[in-house]
């Protein structure tokens, strides 16, 4: 492995998926739901297999019919007007976008900002993009992980290249609100920042939170890149299907590096997932009330244990804090979790530099079976208390 990579051997989630197999436990380590999306949609994955349509290489942007669907979502959603044809790119599943636009976008010794804890593949993308990943740290106040602004704008300097932002915030659960976004914003004009957004989660927002595209914000249109993808929304995560949305240069360099990655990917998938983005209003409701439910059961579930549950107000997971069951070391914590109680789950220090700044919290993922959360919170119960 060369020096870029040396740090980053095998992802904490293909590590801790082995172990829930080796050891028979209930996996709500890595974030993947165990019933498949809609019937129609896989429907739709099979007429267009049968009907040799995207069975060949799909156009390098993306087949016409998901760039539409993209675009018409975004303006459905969130007004936000995008041209299917200059500023829409398909990838494949929003990993390969974020490697994409750091590639495309990151010159060698240029600092990219991050908020830690961070998805695991930014600071690798980071890195074989031969940038300097700078950390800025969300803390937990009144049940919360937030963005401290001043720790923010220190962290810019002149070699600043760009923000990645991501909300609903995976591992944390926090969604960022309209008042950090716009002071994300309003930082990233006046130093002239470009910001990659991974809004992957962008459908699963709970109670009064509310997700704010950030491209949405003034000033921010022009400078933003848009990631999302179908994995999240419609329960397809094997499909891989992600999207990029942003201004026509933006789209162009990110085709760019994308073109060298995979070309083109999930040519059938994307005819099925051009038809989900088109559902109705009513899918997207109801797959977030389910989601919140099973976000109650867990949460309940981890607090009758005694952990320490952190409010999720987007994404399907729950971070947690050990230190009320006795406990301040998550690494080992997760390691002994599967023996201790037949359950897997994450130890947010993997997506920390300041490791220490990590160490007692504990992710959760709550996109499973109502019986299972059950069973699992059940087997916390016993071994905890
Ligand atoms: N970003 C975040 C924050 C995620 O949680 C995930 C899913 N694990 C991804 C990106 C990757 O998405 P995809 O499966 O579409 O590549
Ligand atoms: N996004 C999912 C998670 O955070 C899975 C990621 C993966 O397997 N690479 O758990």
């Amino acid at each position: 492995l060369n020096r870029r990579l040396a740090e980053f051997g095998t992802t904490i989630f293909a590590e801790m998926s082995a172990l829930a197999l080796r050891t028979g436990s209930i996996n709500l380590g890595q974030g993947f739901p165990d019933t498949d999306g809609p019937e129609e949609v896989r429907e739709a994955a099979v007429r267009a297999l049968r009907d040799g349509r995207g069975n060949q290489y799909p156009p390098g942007p993306g087949i016409p019919e998901l760039r539409t669907a993209v675009a018409a979502h975004q303006q459905r959603r969130y007004g936000l007007a995008v041209d299917p044809d200059t500023e829409v790119l398909v990838t494949a599943g929003a990993t390969e976008a974020i490697a994409a636009a750091l590639l495309a976008l990151v010159e060698p010794g240029d600092e990219v900002i991050a908020f830690e804890p961070y998805y695991d593949s930014y600071a690798a993308c980071v890195a074989m993009a031969g940038g300097t990943r700078v950390p800025v740290t969300l803390r937990p106040r009144d049940g919360r992980f937030r963005l401290d602004l001043d720790e923010l704008r220190d962290a810019v300097t002149d070699r600043t290249r760009l923000l990645l932002i991501n909300t609903p915030h995976n591992p944390t659960g926090t969604v960022l609100t309209r008042e950090e976004l716009t002071a994300i914003a309003e930082l990233a004009v006046e130093r002239d920042l470009l910001v990659v957004t991974d809004e992957v989660y962008e459908h699963l927002v709970f109670n009064d939170a509310e997700h704010v595209p950030l491209a949405t914000l003034p000033g921010m249109r022009e400078r933003t890149v848009t990631i999302s993808s179908a994995g999240k929304t419609f329960s397809f995560t094997g499909w891989k299907v992600g999207w990029v949305t942003s201004a026509p240069d933006l789209v162009a360099a990110v085709r760019s590096a994308k073109q060298y990655l995979t070309y083109v990917a999930s040519g059938p998938f994307q005819y099925a997932v051009a038809e989900a983005l088109a559902l109705p209003d009513s899918y997207f409701e109801a797959f977030r009330a389910d989601m919140l439910a099973k976000r109650d059961v867990l949460a309940a579930g981890l607090a009758d244990a005694g952990f320490a549950v952190f409010r999720t107000a987007g994404t399907y997971f729950i971070t947690t804090d050990i230190r009320p069951l006795g406990e301040s070391d998550g690494f080992a914590f997760c390691r002994a979790l599967p023996e201790r109680a037949g359950v897997v789950a994450i130890p947010n220090a993997v997506f920390y530099d300041h490791r220490e700044a990590g160490a007692p919290y504990v992710r959760f993922a709550f996109c499973k079976r109502t019986e299972v959360l059950a069973d699992a919170a059940e087997r916390l119960r016993k071994a905890f208390t």
